[in-house]
């Protein structure tokens, strides 16, 4: 077995759910989820309970991370109408400010023009403005960034205007970014019937034509693959009212590298969309002797019981994949180790072994 080295991976979109989520996920089970999927660096959303808009909830959520966390992890700030004021002290100790532009889990949403001025006039121009911007709202995301004249990122776009739109702006020379998920680049709204509610997420999957042309942009409009990781119980996910979200952080690697074997895209290719281009997006440090090493031939069916996160489901159990994960190093040290194909693996260090950023 001739095993492939890979950089330590980095996730620049997941959810975490701490404070308030942690019958979903908490920061041992997601990150210890993370290093099983090979990143060593993830950056975790703000609609949490409360939210992450005040110096109170980040300080507490930082006392915490610190503690438990098993990877380097970073906190977005969220942007929300009544805590304004509160953005350039929160920029210090988070890694970028989240708006939501539109509808999805949790209260957070700025949809009127005032407040995303004050967001963009106070939030400090060297770190970054992430967008949950669907349909006519990149247009509204890709105009800020031409008025201000400042980095936006767009988080988790999944339709043909929107991909096509962005990429006409960064021909424009916009100072534009954009992600994708590996649930919108492998699932279509046809697979809602298989799935029901384990395929519901924001944005809703959309139709094959989007994926095709997801697909076409793979390989030059977009900058990074990011999982969306957002998990919630079973039970929660089977009930009346189902939240909308998706678990990705360990199916995302294996995923994209079956891709590679398909001769989707480059192994080069992964690596900028995986490691070094949310690394220079989000200005992430460095991770010195950190490295994760897959077995590139190893075919195996995603399976449930094999999951680290806390939600123990994913939409893609089932499915036969190529490239399997075997260890991860972070900083010199094994953290994560399968020492049988079949098995799921083992994390290594202790809890609070991984780094905020900022530290
Ligand atoms: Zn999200």
């Amino acid at each position: 077995m001739s095993l492939l080295t890979l950089p330590g991976l980095v996730d620049v979109h997941t959810h975490l759910r701490v404070p308030g989520g942690e019958h979903k996920e908490d920061f041992v089970t997601g990150t210890a989820a993370a290093l099983a999927g090979g990143f060593t660096t993830i950056l975790a959303m703000p609609n949490t309970t409360p939210p992450l808009t005040t110096d109170q909830v980040l300080e507490a959520t930082r006392k915490k991370a610190q503690r438990f966390i098993y990877c380097d992890v970073g906190l977005f700030a969220g942007a929300s109408p009544q805590h304004l004021n509160q953005l350039p002290r929160l920029a210090r100790l988070t890694t970028g400010l989240k708006i939501y532009l539109n509808d999805t889990f949790g209260p957070l949403r700025v949809d009127d023009l005032p407040a995303l001025r004050a967001c963009f006039q106070n939030w400090p121009r060297d770190k970054m403005i992430a967008m949950h911007a669907e349909g006519q709202s990149v247009a509204v995301g890709i105009g800020l960034a031409a008025t201000y004249q400042r980095a936006v990122h767009f988080c988790h776009i999944s339709r043909k205007e929107e991909i096509e739109m962005i990429a006409v702006a960064k021909q424009q020379g916009l100072p534009v970014t954009c992600e994708v998920t590996p649930h919108h680049l492998y699932l279509t709204g046809a697979d809602i019937d298989r799935l029901g509610p384990l395929a519901d997420m924001r944005p809703h999957l959309a139709e094959q034509t989007d994926v095709d042309t997801l697909w076409v942009h793979l390989n030059t409009t977009i900058d990074c693959i990011a999982t969306d990781h957002a998990p919630h119980t079973l039970a929660e996910k089977e009930s009346v009212r189902p939240p909308p979200g998706v678990p990705g952080l360990e199916t995302a690697l294996p995923l994209m590298l079956s891709a590679v074997q398909q001769k989707r895209l480059s192994l080069e290719r992964l690596i900028e969309l995986m490691s070094t281009n949310p690394r220079r997006i989000y200005k992430l440090p460095a991770q010195p002797d950190t490295f994760v090493e897959v077995d590139p031939q190893a075919r195996y069916t995603i399976a449930n019981r094999a999951l680290h996160t806390k939600c123990g489901w994913s939409p893609f159990a089932g499915l036969t994949v190529a490239g399997r994960l075997q260890r991860v190093v972070l900083r010199g040290q094994t953290v994560f180790e399968r020492e049988k194909s079949g098995s799921s693996g083992k994390i290594l260090v202790q809890p609070g072994y991984g780094r905020l950023i900022p530290s």
